[in-house]
Parts: C-alpha cells; structure tokens; sequence
C-alpha cells in the first residue's frame, strides 16, 4: 500500500516536472493555478515561470504537497489532459492537411509565447507564439527557428521625470524550460556559420511548446570569439553589425541544425526578412550538390515562402554595401555568385547606385509565395513592390496575397472569463471557437443574461483596476512619493478605455489629446465619467517615441485628469492580458495604412470587449458597423498631418456622440441593453473569424501544401 502510494507520488512529481517544461501550461489556466498554488509568491517573483518555481520547490516540500488527496487529483486530471492533448491523433492536420507529411519549419527573429519567456518584443513575436500554439492545437507539424536571447528584451523602467530607461536582465538558463540539443551519444549538437574572416559556433536550446518545437540558437560558447558570444545576446539588439551577424546564425544557422537534427522541412516559411539569408544557405545546399544555378535557385524557390509585416519602406532591413561584402566575401563563391552580383540581387531598384541590399527584396526573389497579413496590407504590400514583379502588367497582378492575422484564443481569455464560458458553455467551448454558429446558439439572450455579462465585465474592468492600482503603488514606492493616492485611483464604473502597444509615432498615442480642452471636459462630465490606461514601450532608440510616453505621463499628472489617465510601466503579456480583459473599449488609431494587421484589438473580443479603432489593418475587414465603433472611414490623406488632424476630430466625435452615450444608456437596472447587444455581436463576429486556427489553416491550405 505505502509503496504503491509513494510510486504514484513520484510518477506525478515527474508529471509535473515533464509539464513545467513544455509551454502547453501557458494556455491551460487548469495546470497554471497548480504551479500558482504550490507557491503564489516564487509564482509572482518569477513572473509565472512554472521551470523556475519547479527548480525551487525541493523534493521533499512536493511530495508533502502531493500528499494532499485533494491536490494530487486536480494534478492527476490535468497531467492526464496534457497526456491526451499530446497523443491525440485526430486532430485537424490528420483530416485536413493530408498532404503535410513534414514540418514546417518556420523562422522568426522572435517568439511570444509568455510572459516568463522574454524573447519577443512586441507584435510580431506575439503573433508567431499564436502561431506555434495553433499549429500545436491544429497538429500542424511545427519547428519554429529563432534566437535564445540570454538578456531577452527590456524591462521598462519610467524615471520621475516621465523618460523610459530600459533594463537588461540576465536569463538563468538553468530556469527557463529549454534543453540543450543533443546527438544520439548525448553530445551537444554543434554547429557554426561563416562571418566574415570567422567561424561562430552556436548550439540550439529546444522549447516545447504542446506538440510543437521550436529551437533557440545561441552563439554564447567559450569557444567564440568574446563580440560573437553576444551576438545573441538582446532581441534587435545593438547596431547593423550585430543585426547582420543575428540574421546569419537564424537564417543560414537555423537551417544547418535542422539538418544536423535530421529534420527536413516540407517548407520553409519566413516570418518578416530577418530570416531571408537562409534562402543562401539552400542554394549554397543545391549548387554543391551539383546542380548549375538557375536550376539551383528554382529548387530554393519552390520550398520557401514569405510573410512580409512592414507597410512603410524605411521600416525593411537593409544592410550597407560595405557590411555585406565583409559578411559574405569570403562564402559568397558558394552561392555561384561574386559580392556584388549578391549585393545587386538584393536591391530594389537594380539600376540604383545608392541602392543597398534589401532583406524584404531577397526574401521575395526566393520566395513561390508572398503575402501581407490584412486584406488592406496585402493591396499596400502589391502597390509598395509591383516593380520587382516587371512580368505584373497592373497592381492587382502582382503576387502578393494575404492572410489576415488571427490571435491563440485561449492565451489571450482571462482565467475569470475561461471560468466564466465554461460554466455558461461547457468546458468544451474551446473546442468551438471558430465555429460562429457555435457563438450564435450560444450567446442567445435565453442561455446567458445580458445581467450575467455585465457581471462579468465589472469583475474584468475591476480587476485590471486593482492590478493596476497596485503596479502604480509599486511605482511611486520606488520613487519614494507618498503612494496612498494611487490605491483609490481609477473607477470600478467607469468607462474603461485603453491603449497599449509599442510607441511607435505612427500609433499616435497622444492623438485622444490633440482637442485638449474638449477632452478634459469629456474625462470630467460628473455622470458620464471616462477613463484611459496607457502602456507601451518605445523602441530604445527611437527619442520620438519616448517622447509620446514623457507627454503621456505629464497628461496623467493634470489636476483634473488625475487618476484618470494612467501608464502602466514595462507592456508585456501578463500586463497585456489584464488590459484586454479589463478594457471597455480598446482604442487603436495608427496612421493608415501602416498598421499591417495589429492583434492586439482581436484579443478583447473573447473578454466581452470592444474596438475603436482607424479602419486600418484587420478592423477594416473586422468591421461590419455594429461590432465595434470605427473612427472615419476609409478616407486616407496623403498628408501625414491633415490625417492626424482629421483623424483626432473623428476621434473626439466617434467617443462623445457614440461609445460614451451608448456605455452610459441604463435601464431600470442599471443595464446598458444596446451596448450588450454590441458586445454580443462582436463576440460572435469577430471571435471565430480572428484567431490563429482560423490563419494557420489558411497558411496551410493555401501555402504550406500548394
Ligand atoms: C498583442 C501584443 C502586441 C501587438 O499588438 P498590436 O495591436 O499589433 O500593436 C504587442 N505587445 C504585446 C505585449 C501584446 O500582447
């Protein structure tokens, strides 16, 4: 009896090791509250890394807990999920994607997959975690190939004076949940690209993400030279040189350990041009294998496709002549070419001198596929390059398609609101998302109350308050100002705006601001009161965009906008989650046309939240005019400033004459019956439409097996 106790013991704490080490926990709120309730405060001090906290319970502290009769089943149930959830065979992939027979090995220059994995920046990682966890979910086979950032991204700091200050920290390798490749004797796999007169040596650190894989690899081996140990140490980090030498190790490097590994991809998919050096590397492949050039090329083309994500020319990387003949001179006779041929090849505009090698041109050229990610960016996208495509005699002709961007739906569903719709829906409601019939059925008035969604969303828009009530705290704490101000700030009641991403100037953070006067009479009307939480960091070399923060945090500090226009410092996908819980409304007003797609107003949706935003990006097809609010309309001056002028005059109108009398029309019982309507609407809509089962099936179908 006792020895068949204490065996089932161990056999669950090497469940919950095993599960602390694939990302499957990140999604599942179930094996979260677990790692959460065997210590609450190593859970908050690690920023919810389950590997970590895992590495600091001992051994004997855990099998006291598994003790507990009542813990170890709730342990049991979802090891036995998580079990299930990777044996499945009957996933979409196996009646769907019949033709997939390997992986796809898809490239990224960063990965968002959790708060506690620090190796993204901002949208474009997010979007390619969604993607691994879909693909995962789908059983896509996945390899995502990207870098192990040893000091991640930054932790933004705000000074007393309102500038952003940008912290490193070290990542303990030993507590994030990665192993070291290895061959089959054990030995760490090994492998190294040319740079310059150098060889770099670099390993790759496996993250499991559910079914998916994806490979970090890391340059930091005693056996480099000291500048190329940190080529991998920060996401973007560091100047064009270190950018050159990041882009070689993931494109050219990430396909030498796929092969070291013996994976061979069905296809090779590059998520923005970071990656397009590895398109080299599969030349390099072909031509030593004997194949004469055009030839070679052909065979690169046909295995590689291309996303591209930037609307603006000056945002494409480009790297001097210079830097590219110090980089590939020595490698280049590989690719059956010379220096300059390579440098040409890279140009967009070949009879240009000034030109300089383009990833996004190299990207394309070898590429059987391109395409944007909104139905309005893949149009820009086609305008923007139509003259690489001379054979497309109009636009339309050019190329280029698009698959808008979706969001992982179950990453971005509060715990209280997964709680929320599996009581009102079943715990199979997960199973159902993309299904609008689904939503219809199950968002009748007769199944769940207008009364019981606006429940949901004071304890949403509370909750976000309260976090954010204690992060502010923290805050003048750290300042030593007197903190007792910032515990009753913001309004349980209130109409809850927010407004977070990076601050590029193109987003116009401060645009809510631009009538002044108007706005501060607005945020003060007694009955209708508004209120606006802000976070976002700005890229650390981009002086304009800090600016915005130091004008935002000047606004917060108004006699009469006090504890009604909030900063919350260091955006990251904990905080993220909060906000697009809480959110009333979220606000989203870029320039058009350079907000590609943006998902951060898809992740309000399931939440019960609702979109302001430009018609730019995914909301201009999101959009059906009774989901959401649009400010203007598809008008779009050339002039920068008539647009941010026009724009800020729809924005003052869409919020006074609209979102605040619809938020504030009550019944009897305090119900806002037309704005719940909205919100029904916009779940049913929107939900299934904007998620990445929806896109990675669609990348599948349409370019994966084409
Ligand atoms: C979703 C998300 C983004 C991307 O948002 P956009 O709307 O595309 O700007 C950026 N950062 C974080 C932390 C996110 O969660």
């Amino acid at each position: 009896m006792a020895k068949q106790r204490s065996s089932s013991v161990q056999s669950l704490m090497e469940g919950l090791s095993a599960l602390s080490r694939n990302l499957w926990w990140a999604w599942h709120t179930n094996a979260q509250s677990i790692f959460r309730e065997l210590s609450p405060q190593v859970w908050e001090r690690t920023n919810h890394n389950a590997s970590w906290l895992m590495a600091d319970i001992s051994e004997k502290e855990l099998r006291a807990r598994l003790g507990d009769a009542e813990f170890a089943a709730r342990v049991t149930s979802v090891l036995d999920e998580f079990d299930a959830y990777m044996k499945n065979t009957k996933t979409w992939a196996a009646a769907n994607a019949k033709g997939l027979k390997k992986p796809v090995a898809y490239f990224s220059a960063e990965f968002g997959l959790h708060e506690s994995v620090r190796i993204y920046s901002g949208g474009l990682g997010i979007l390619a975690g969604d993607h691994t966890k879909s693909a995962s979910d789908l059983g896509v086979p996945f390899y995502g190939i990207s870098l192990f950032y040893r000091e991640g991204y930054f932790e933004q700091r705000i000074s007393v004076d309102g500038w952003q200050q940008e912290q490193y920290l070290s990542i303990d390798m030993n507590r994030q949940p990665t192993d070291l490749v290895v061959d089959a004797q054990g030995n760490p796999i090994v492998c190294s690209v040319q740079i310059g007169f150098s060889t770099v040596n670099f390993v790759a650190r496996r993250l499991r993400v559910g079914r998916s894989t994806i490979l970090l690899l890391d340059t930091n081996l005693p056996e480099n030279e000291e500048r190329y140990r940190s080529i991998t140490a920060h996401v973007y980090g560091g100047d064009s040189t270190t950018r050159i030498a990041q882009e070689i190790v993931l494109g050219i490097g990430g396909v030498r350990m796929l092969r070291a590994m013996g994976v061979t991809p069905a296809v090779y998919h590059m998520n923005e041009g970071h990656s397009a050096f590895l398109t080299l590397e599969l030349l390099r492949e072909n031509i030593a294998k004997g194949l004469p050039k055009e030839k070679a090329m052909k065979a690169v083309i046909d295995e590689c496709i291309f996303t591209t994500h930037t609307p603006v020319p000056a945002g494409h990387d480009r790297f001097s002549n210079d830097l590219m003949r110090f980089v590939f001179e020595h490698q280049v006779r590989q690719y059956g070419m010379t220096v300059d041929e390579l440098i040409h090849f890279g140009k967009e505009h070949a009879g240009n001198p000034n030109d300089i090698f383009c990833m996004t041109v190299l990207a394309m050229k070898m590429s059987r596929s391109a395409n944007g990610v909104s139905e309005l960016h893949g149009h820009v996208s086609r305008e923007m390059w139509q003259h690489l495509y001379p054979k497309a005699k109009s636009v339309d002709a050019v190329p280029i398609g698009h698959i808008t961007n979706g969001i992982h739906v179950e990453s971005w569903v509060s715990e209280r609101t997964n709680a929320f719709w599996s009581a009102k829906l079943g715990p199979d409601w997960n199973k159902h998302f993309t299904e609008p019939k689904y939503w219809k059925k199950a968002l009748d008035p007769k199944n769940i109350s207008d009364e019981e969604l606006w429940a949901l969303r004071y304890n949403l828009r509370r909750q976000l308050i309260e976090f954010a009530r204690h992060r502010l705290h923290e805050q003048h704490a750290r300042y030593g100002n007197g903190t007792a101000a910032y515990d009753t700030i913001l309004d349980p009641n209130a109409l809850t705006i927010c407004f977070a991403r990076r601050f590029a100037t193109y987003k116009r953070a401060p645009l809510i601001f631009t009538h002044f006067e108007k706005i501060l009479s607005v945020f003060n009307a007694m009955e209708r009161p508004v209120q606006v939480i802000f976070a976002g960091k700005a890229h650390p070399r981009d002086d304009e965009g800090k600016k915005f923060i130091q004008r935002i945090i000047e606004i917060t500090k108004h006699p009469n906008l006090f504890g009604k226009v909030i900063f919350l410092e260091n955006y990251d996908m904990n905080l993220a989650r909060y906000l697009v819980s809480g959110a009333d409304v979220w606000l989203n007003n870029p320039r058009r046309p350079l907000e590609a797609s943006g998902t951060s107003g898809q992740k309000v949706g399931i939440n019960g939240g609702m979109n302001c935003s430009i018609m730019d990006g995914w909301w201009r097809e999101g959009y059906d005019g009774k989901n959401g609010w649009s400010i203007g309309g598809d008008e779009q001056p050339a002039d920068a400033h008539v647009q941010d002028t026009q724009d800020s005059q729809f924005l003052y109108e869409v919020l006074s004459q609209q979102v605040i009398p619809e938020f504030y029309d009550r019944d009897a019982n305090g119900i806002p019956r037309a704005w719940i309507k909205r919100m029904r609407h916009a779940i049913a809509t929107l939900v299934p439409e904007y998620s990445t089962h929806r896109m990675v099936a669609e990348y599948v179908k349409k370019y994966y097996t084409a």
